[in-house]
């Protein structure tokens, strides 16, 4: 009897998942099992914040499943290798050990050391690019060279083919369950101490069959109108599954192949070629974090590792709190700050306030996303950061600064995405509500805006401090 170890990590979910179909294809023996883990590191447990809520949300929506299909799924906790050692030392005959590896960031370092010391115990791994459609050292230029520009990397991606989705059959997986009895108490005590942790709050919005309820509404309902909608934040726009997408409950496989089908049937399939567009930026921030694995704490252009961050604690603090005197940016940061998610259009907006308008470091908003996200993605975020900084492979030019009052005037024109996170604003007219603070005193009482902030900066003159600061640079 041989047993194959599937090791979850931020794919959680039961279908479509590539490590789990290989052991399933492998375990052909008729005794063979299969046994699922799941290893908890003492640092995940060092802070709490709204993106641990969520993952763990995630993680208990995953266990009911396995549970309810009775597929064995064990709890590690402590160091990596001692703990899976200690694993492997109560299990006869382990076959392998299957996982969906990351190529970048903390993911790849912890992966390339388990890989290393599995195959000093002489411990068979296997592991796949399942994270994204292309991995990122799938696609170069005909020089052999990486893609630095993601116009000819789109070009590129959308003529190859895609990988097909991994059918699995849950009664295959009760059938094969491992039936480990040997307790691994810390493992279940470290499970039992983040389910205390978390509030809730996301029951309802985590886990595989939200995943695809969110899919499914999406190519009902919006996914027609995504090319005209998603950059405006009032509407629900967009498809919301950055968060599923994020911990796994959804494969990226499962949304490439149901949105082609979708768009083989629609009449203009703008909306459906756009959201595709918009999966091929994952996979480019992807490779390139995977290129550049210090941009994440460097500019990648060179010439922009001097520049002269600012250092401003009360300016850094207004823009975490929604606070700058510019409605657009502060009901983005509510939005964020409530929900834990945040339009495109605004990150972009938001961001490119803190490094442009305020000349506040990159890695701060960085950072402050990463607490605040909970699709937060490292590869995704950095990528984003640095578009707007100015500083990345591919980003935006340093003098096309973000005019904050003209976003505000094209993406919420009428102010209602403002007036729904801010409150103070709420019963402001629409011809001052990208404005507030050109209305006189009287009337700044009269609609209640009277406790909004003004500007914190003039933007005429931070757009000229910023110019200076990069066309110096
Ligand atoms: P949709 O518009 O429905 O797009 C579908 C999917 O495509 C998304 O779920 C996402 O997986 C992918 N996608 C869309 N736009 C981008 C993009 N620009 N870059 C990479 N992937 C994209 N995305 C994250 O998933 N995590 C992050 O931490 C993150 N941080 C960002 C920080 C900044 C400063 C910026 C400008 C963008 C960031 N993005 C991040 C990208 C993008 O804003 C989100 O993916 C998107 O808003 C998620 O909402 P959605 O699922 O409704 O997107």
């Amino acid at each position: 009897m041989a047993v194959h170890i599937v090791w979850f990590r931020r794919d959680l979910r039961l279908s479509d998942h590539q490590a789990l179909a290989k052991a399933i294809e492998n375990a052909d023996q008729a005794d063979d099992t299969i046994l699922g883990v799941f290893h908890i590191h003492p640092a995940l447990t060092d802070s709490f914040t709204v993106r641990h809520d969520y993952f763990y949300e995630t993680l208990k929506a995953f266990v009911d499943h396995t549970n309810r299909i009775k597929f064995q799924v064990v709890f590690l906790y402590g160091e990596l290798e001692e703990s899976f050692g200690q694993l492997l030392s109560s299990i006869d005959n382990v076959k392998g050990i299957y996982f969906n590896k990351d190529e970048t960031g903390f993911g790849k370092t912890r992966d390339d050391a388990f890989e290393s010391w599995a195959e000093q115990a002489s411990i068979q791994t296997y592991s796949f690019i399942d994270h994204h459609l292309h991995g990122a050292y799938e696609l170069l230029k005909d020089d052999g060279e990486h893609y630095k520009v993601f116009t000819p990397y789109y070009k590129k991606w959308r003529q190859l083919g895609k990988p097909e989705s991994w059918s699995i059959d849950e009664a295959v997986l009760t059938k094969r369950s491992a039936q480990q009895s040997s307790v691994h108490q810390a493992g279940d005590e470290a499970y039992k101490r983040i389910m205390q942790q978390k509030t809730g709050k996301w029951k309802d919005e985590a886990g595989e069959k939200a995943a695809h309820d969110y899919l499914a509404t999406f190519l009902e309902d919006r996914i027609e109108s995504y090319e005209k909608e998603r950059d405006f934040p009032e509407y629900d726009g967009t498809s919301q599954l950055s968060k599923f997408l994020r911990t796994g409950s959804l494969s990226i496989r499962t949304v490439f192949h149901a949105v082609q089908e979708k768009r083989d049937q629609m009449h203009n399939d703008a909306g459906a070629e756009t959201f595709i567009q918009e999966l091929a930026w994952r996979d480019f921030y992807n490779m390139i974090y995977a290129h550049y694995p210090s941009s994440h704490d460097k500019e990648i252009k060179e010439q922009y590792q001097g520049i002269k961050w600012r250092t401003d604690e009360e300016h850094l603090q207004a823009w975490k709190e929604g606070k700058t005197g510019y409605p657009l940016v502060d009901a983005a940061m509510r939005q964020l700050n409530t929900t834990g998610w945040m339009h495109n259009r605004l990150r972009m907006v938001v961001a490119s306030f803190l490094t442009k308008h305020l000349l506040i470091d990159w890695r701060l908003g960085e950072h402050y996303f990463a607490e605040r996200l909970i699709d937060y993605d490292p590869a995704s975020n950095i990528g984003g950061w640095q578009w707007a900084a100015s500083t990345g492979t591919d980003a935006v030019p340093y003098f096309r600064i973000f005019n904050p009052y003209r976003q505000a005037e094209r993406f919420d024109p009428h102010g209602r995405f403002i007036r729904s996170h801010v409150e103070e604003l709420k019963d402001v007219p629409t011809n001052w509500i990208h404005t507030p603070h050109e209305m006189d005193k009287d009337k700044q009482k009269e609609y209640g805006s009277n406790h909004y902030p003004a500007p914190i900066v003039n933007h005429q003159r931070a757009r000229q401090r910023a110019l200076e600061a990069f066309g110096g640079s």
